[in-house]
């Protein structure tokens, strides 16, 4: 659908200026409760990327130099100033990507944490010092900006996903390009005009929008020294191998298909509640959502009852409305896709116990709703249970014992995050120590990591070694160098031999 032309247009943002409505191409935005496009984004070209860099080039001597305690002063203006729009952030959010308003204020309040751990930029910044390495040598280690570094971020955390990247990476004294996702860039600009007020110079961090154009241009620059990814993993893994082969070091998490195991001596009722908040919250458009439930011994009929009835009980509607418990999915291609799925779980014979196919939002028949579905015995060779479906869609596959659920969890390609509900200290230390995922939660759902630790996947689900936010984005965004000196008063004579610490 092409856009009406009076439409507001989302432009980019760089040295400081919107700018963009004289772009050769846009794409829309829709709102996904109506079904409908609101507005439209510029798509940057080669020109606007290079625009970009020259800008962030500018501005990153003097702010790759900035006394520290400045730097962070300005990134606690901007969590000041986060927190106070924390509500138009929610709304926006809502309006673009679809989810309810009050899950879209918990993606505000953990970027918060990010934020504030970022702000502790003096502490994480120190090096080390060791005296006396030999005869009046000592040597202390330096942590250093990168330089110009670029992320590019997934529709499904508008607000969240680029704060991971550009708090600690502007933190540590890097100048950042952001490539937020095409289909809901405004909660990026809103970030960016804040960062604005709360004093970052011009130029220090760009936004540019659009598609693989612009990002095919950050990843082949050869003034960019890092990217960080968020996205699906066949992009993931394009993003790892170009950026590499250009010479920049990579961080670039994928997708997932997140496993919660339910022992039998679980409180099936906790469970229950886990499975139904982390399966469909958002509509199931988390990369940390629960897809697939794994069920132990003689479990899965007492706990599939269980989620039945919560499921019947949802309230599903437009995302402004905060007393709706699920909206809709991103797009008619996002909905599409996912009653594909839904009809090839039906085909492959897993036994259907909620159908979210038919669903009807009184007043928003045109908006992209599916309802929350439920397939038991599901098998690990269907693609309902393969396939990261991204949708309101949750599988359940029965095992034996918790080895057997090990097996099946470590069989996946994906390893982002995984749960284990049991009441046994023994199978739950088995499960974080045997499983291989990178987020481990017991009794919890979704094992989203604190702000000051790192978010990170193994296997498909991350390409690269560091995580994202908390201490390990400070390794990535700054490089190392050790100084070895001698300061005294006497030479110390020539020696061709190789140095010692005698
Ligand atoms: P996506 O991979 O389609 O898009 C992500 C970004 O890549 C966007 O900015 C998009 O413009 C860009 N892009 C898309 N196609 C491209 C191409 N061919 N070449 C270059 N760039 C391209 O992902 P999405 O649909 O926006 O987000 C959902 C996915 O992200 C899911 O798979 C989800 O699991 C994943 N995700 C992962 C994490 C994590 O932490 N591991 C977090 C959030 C989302």
């Amino acid at each position: 659908m092409q856009a009406p032309s009076r439409v507001r247009s989302v432009g980019h943002f760089i040295a400081g200026k919107e700018q963009g409505d004289d772009a050769a191409r846009f794409g829309d935005i829709y709102d996904p409760a109506l079904g409908r496009v609101q507005s439209r984004v510029a798509f940057a070209d080669d020109a606007v990327v290079e625009s970009a860099v020259a800008a962030a080039e500018a501005a990153y001597p003097k702010w790759s130099r900035l006394p520290l305690g400045k730097r962070a002063e300005i990134l606690f203006a901007f969590r000041e100033l986060v927190k106070s729009h924390a509500d138009e952030f929610a709304s926006i959010v809502a309006s673009e990507h679809g989810k309810i308003v009050n899950d879209a204020g918990g993606e505000v309040t953990r970027a918060l944490e990010v934020i504030d751990f970022a702000c502790g930029l003096p502490h994480l910044l120190k090096g080390e010092l060791s005296e006396s390495v030999s005869t009046n040598i000592d040597t202390y280690s330096l942590r250093q900006p990168v330089g110009i570094c670029a992320g590019i971020t997934p529709f499904n955390f508008p607000m969240m996903v680029p704060i991971w990247m550009l708090a600690p990476a502007l933190a540590a004294g890097n100048c950042f390009i952001l490539k937020p996702s095409e289909r809901d860039p405004s909660a990026s600009m809103l970030s960016a005009r804040l960062l604005q007020q709360a004093g970052l110079p011009d130029g220090v961090l760009n936004v540019v929008h659009g598609d693989k154009v612009a990002v095919d241009a950050l990843l082949t620059h050869p003034r960019i020294n890092a990217i960080s990814f968020v996205g699906s993993t066949p992009i993931a893994h394009y993003i790892y191998e170009t950026a590499a082969k250009h010479g920049k070091r990579v961080q670039a998490l994928g997708g997932a298909k997140n496993h919660l195991v339910v022992m039998p001596d679980a409180d099936l009722d906790a469970a229950a509640d886990a499975i139904v908040s982390s399966g469909y919250g958002s509509a199931g458009q988390r990369c940390m959502a629960i897809s697939a439930c794994v069920t132990v011994g003689d479990c899965a009929e007492p706990l599939m009852e269980r989620i039945v009835e919560r499921i019947k009980g949802l309230k599903i509607g437009a995302g402004h409305d905060a007393s709706n418990d699920m909206g809709p999915v991103v797009t008619a291609v996002a909905r599409e896709r996912i009653l594909g799925y839904i009809e090839s779980g039906i085909k492959d014979g897993a036994a259907l116990l909620a159908d979210g196919r038919n669903i009807r939002v009184p007043g928003y028949e045109d908006g992209f709703f599916v309802g929350p579905t439920l397939f038991d015995r599901a098998t690990t060779a269907m693609s309902i249970y393969r396939d990261e479906i991204f949708g309101p869609v949750l599988v359940n596959v029965r095992a034996k014992s918790l080895d057997d659920a090990l097996s099946i969890v470590n069989a996946s390609p994906w390893g982002n995050g995984t749960s284990i509900f049991t009441r046994s200290g023994a199978a739950a230390r088995k499960y974080q120590n045997e499983v291989q995922a990178g987020m481990i939660g017991i009794n919890v759902p979704i094992p989203v990591p604190v702000g000051y630790y790192s978010f990170g996947g193994w296997k498909a689900s991350l390409f690269g070694d560091l995580h994202v936010y908390g201490p390990d984005s400070f390794r990535f965004y700054t490089r190392g160098k050790v100084v070895t000196s001698r300061w005294h008063e006497s030479n110390a004579g020539m020696n061709l031999g190789f140095p010692t610490h005698k």
